[in-house]
């Protein structure tokens, strides 16, 4: 009956791995004292002032979470210190870990419903040519499609013709049009991205794992997206945050972008990739990229042919998205 038994917590057992200090840190937010001091801490934060100067004494805290019991209010306080806030002579602060949590809540929480559905983007189609338009779904989710061919993509629950697809949260649209939401957002995207190929999770900078993914049979003719795995890319490859779980899946092509080599190939045929990249999403890559595929099964390797004005440069990758050769051949 009683479950003071702390192995008895739903809480513990549905935390399995991540254990007692992911338990604990939820604990501590459950608590509407404990919040109402965080909430105060972050409302009396002011980016500009020195850092020095942004810690908020005891009594100046105590009168903005007025809750009249000195005692109770210690208790709470004492309990944050150490986690979540941190006591310094001139008073206390949120610790960045508590700033990160808060942020997360902002962004992720900001006003109302905020989806919308095709609207017109200035991003064309890398398949087909045509003008996008851009969905923004109840999921914070950001998806460019195609009205006029299958797009690279096919999830059941979209509509058809998706190119491209990421997270992005609320916070994009705030005092922004669904047009500059898109090239902003994509220049978040394009960073995370970035932080991702080189092997770090783009929300905590955590270590990540790549594993490569190849449809057993694929089939996707020209202009069409296989029905077997539902992407127009026989090798897609999934990468996970060993501490967050973040997950994010790329098709191979993308994991070229980061090599000098190829940036130079680029560069050397008159495209600055990167903000190439930035402007017109992954037109340019995918308009330039003739192949990507599997080379060698056991061990696996992959490989992206770009062509650029007849000239050709082949990229070798293991089955981790690491590249093991480049090789150039002039036209
Ligand atoms: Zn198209
Ligand atoms: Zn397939
Ligand atoms: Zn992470």
């Amino acid at each position: 009956m009683s479950s003071a038994n702390s192995t008895d917590s739903p809480l513990e057992a549905a935390a399995g791995v991540a254990g007692t200090e992911a338990t604990e840190a939820f604990g501590l937010l459950a608590n509407e004292t404990r919040l109402a001091i965080l909430l105060a801490l972050w409302e009396a934060k002011e980016p500009e002032r020195p850092r020095s100067e942004q810690a908020v004494p005891f009594s100046k805290l105590y009168e903005r979470v007025a809750i009249g019991d000195s005692g109770n209010f210690t208790y709470h306080l004492d309990k944050l210190d150490g986690t979540f806030v941190r006591s310094t002579e001139e008073g206390y602060k949120l610790t960045n870990t508590a700033a990160r949590v808060l942020r997360a809540v902002f962004a992720g929480t900001l006003t109302e419903d905020r989806s919308f559905e095709g609207e017109p983007s200035d991003f064309e189609c890398y398949r087909c040519g045509s003008s996008l338009v851009v969905d923004y779904t109840d999921e914070n989710e950001t998806i460019q499609r195609c009205p006029d061919c299958e797009g690279a993509y096919r999830w059941p629950e979209y509509p058809s013709g998706m190119v491209a697809h990421a997270d992005l949260p609320p916070a994009a649209l705030e005092n922004r049009t669904p047009q500059e939401m898109q090239r902003k957002g994509n220049t978040w995207i394009r960073n995370r991205l970035m932080t991702l190929l080189n092997g770090v999770c783009p929300d905590c900078a955590g270590k990540i794992t790549t594993t490569t993914h190849v449809c057993d049979d694929h089939d996707a003719p020209e202009g069409t997206v296989c029905d077997n795995c539902g992407s127009v890319y026989e090798v897609r490859l999934l990468h996970v945050c060993e501490v967050c779980k973040f997950d994010w899946w790329l098709s191979l092509g993308l994991h070229v972008v980061t090599e000098l080599p190829v940036k130079v190939f680029y560069h050397d045929h008159g495209i600055d990739l990167e903000s190439a990249m930035d402007e017109s999403s992954i037109t340019v890559l995918y308009d330039t990229i003739e192949e990507q595929t599997v080379v060698s099964e056991d061990p696996l390797e992959l490989l992206v042919r770009v062509e650029l004005d007849g000239d050709r440069l082949d990229v070798t990758l293991d089955d981790a998205g690491d590249v093991l050769d480049v090789s150039e051949t002039a036209d």
